[in-house]
């Protein structure tokens, strides 16, 4: 494992912090401003500033960093992400706002799709001007998604398609989804599914959001009432669709550069053991030196899956090891951090004595679905059974 960085990565941290250094202080005071408040998550607002800062990004050529150059990508090295990662993290500024389309979406198309999908829709994702879900899970499959039970019926050059998706993350403000639909009923049920983009605009399409712990209505169901999908609109073949959502889930998991982003919530704990007068406990200090320990395990196992893939391997068991350590961790630093603000820490947004205008509190309640999004604790705990320690198939 090499931890050096070449010239040209160095060149292009240097270019981004360069541009950081003018474009950061754009960005609204409530964002760097722990005390000030933010607008709902769910809210016009943020999403309108989400879009605007992606475009930023955008102009700079700070999105689609791993897609090739000829779909207007930047062809960036592995490398090269995790130093735009890390650098972002460091500045603390937000990443590109489309993060589901340029995240999956997108590779997916890439990789599966028509040369005529890749030339619609490819150029509008980098941009932001269509925005992108996922509509996989369904009421009766999660973990199982090759129970799928939203049924596709052929009609002409269209498919007819009935069934409910559930925890669309963004499904309110999309325009798009990538979609997985029982066509062959009669087929074993891996077999079975067909892998579609969904105009999420097309009639029939109806969008609910579903109220959260939070307080905040980030993901929708979404129901699917004799909407008509165009043949074109297929990706990979018809009856392959599990197969290419194995490859989608595969981009979703490869998350990397979240090891600086675990190193500032440990900042802002230290930071809050200081003003809550915690600093001086020593279980407090032990605790907090404890998570330190912890995250820096996750992180050189984050560097392990790396070196792997540098190394033209898989990354391996390591990053689905990183992945379930990662999420718990920060359910029980979020969980910690709570505890730290005593009778504090029972104070929500809106409460003029709420610690950091509830900011703590927001990321305890939402990190309950780090364990359950992009694969459960238990799946992943599967995975690494039976693909790191070679024990039979569940
Ligand atoms: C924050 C968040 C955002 C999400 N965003 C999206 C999205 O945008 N699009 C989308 O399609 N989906 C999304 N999801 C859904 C997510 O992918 C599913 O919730 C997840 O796959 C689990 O499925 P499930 O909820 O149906 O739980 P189930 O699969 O029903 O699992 C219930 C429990 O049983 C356990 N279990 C299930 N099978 C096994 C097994 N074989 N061995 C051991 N234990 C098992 C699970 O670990 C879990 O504890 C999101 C979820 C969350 C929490």
């Amino acid at each position: 494992m090499d931890f050096s960085y070449s010239a040209k990565e160095e060149a292009f941290r240097q270019e981004i912090r360069d541009w950081l250094s003018k474009n950061a202080k754009e960005l609204p005071r409530w964002w760097f401003d722990r005390a000030l408040k933010r607008p709902d998550l769910d809210a016009r607002e943020f999403h309108d500033f989400g879009i605007r800062w992606h475009k930023k990004l955008y102009d700079a050529g700070f999105v689609g960093l791993n897609w090739p150059k000829e779909y207007g990508g930047r062809g960036a090295t592995l490398l090269e992400q995790v130093v735009f990662s890390e650098e972002m993290a460091h500045a603390r500024v937000p990443g590109p706002s489309n993060q589901i389309g340029i995240g999956w979406c997108g590779p997916t198309i890439i990789a599966f799709g028509t040369e005529e999908q890749k030339k619609r829709f490819l150029l509008p994702m980098l941009k932001a001007d269509e925005i992108w879900c996922q509509g996989f899970s369904e009421p009766e499959a999660g973990s199982d998604l090759a129970n799928c039970q939203t049924k596709g019926v052929e009609d002409g050059d269209y498919w007819v398609v009935n069934g409910q998706k559930v925890w669309t993350s963004g499904g309110h403000y999309s325009d798009w989804a990538i979609l997985i639909v029982r066509t062959e009923p009669q087929a074993p049920k891996h077999r079975g599914l067909t892998f579609f983009l969904l105009d999420m605009h097309a009639p029939g399409v109806t969008v609910r959001p579903l109220r959260q712990m939070t307080g905040g209505a980030e993901f929708n169901e979404t129901f699917m009432d004799n909407v008509r999908i165009h043949k074109s609109m297929q990706v990979g073949e018809r009856g392959r669709g599990f197969y290419v959502a194995m490859g989608t889930l595969e981009f979703e998991r490869s998350g990397i550069g979240a090891a600086i982003g675990r190193e500032n919530q440990i900042k802002d704990m230290v930071q809050l053991a200081k003003e809550t007068g915690k600093n001086k406990d020593p279980l407090v200090r032990q605790k907090l030196a404890q998570y330190f320990i912890e995250g820096n395990v996750v992180k050189y196992t984050g560097l392990r899956a790396l070196s792997r893939q540098l190394h033209g391997l898989t990354p391996g068991p390591e990053s689905m090891v990183m992945s379930a350590f990662g999420m718990e961790w920060n359910q029980r630093t979020s969980d910690f951090a709570m505890q730290m603000q005593g009778p504090y820490s029972r104070l929500i947004r809106d409460s003029k004595y709420a610690v950091d205008d509830g900011r703590w509190q927001y990321s305890f309640l939402r990190s309950r679905g780090n364990t359950i999004e992009t694969g459960t604790s238990e799946i992943k705990r599967n995975v690494i059974a039976q693909r790191g320690l070679g024990l039979p198939r569940e």
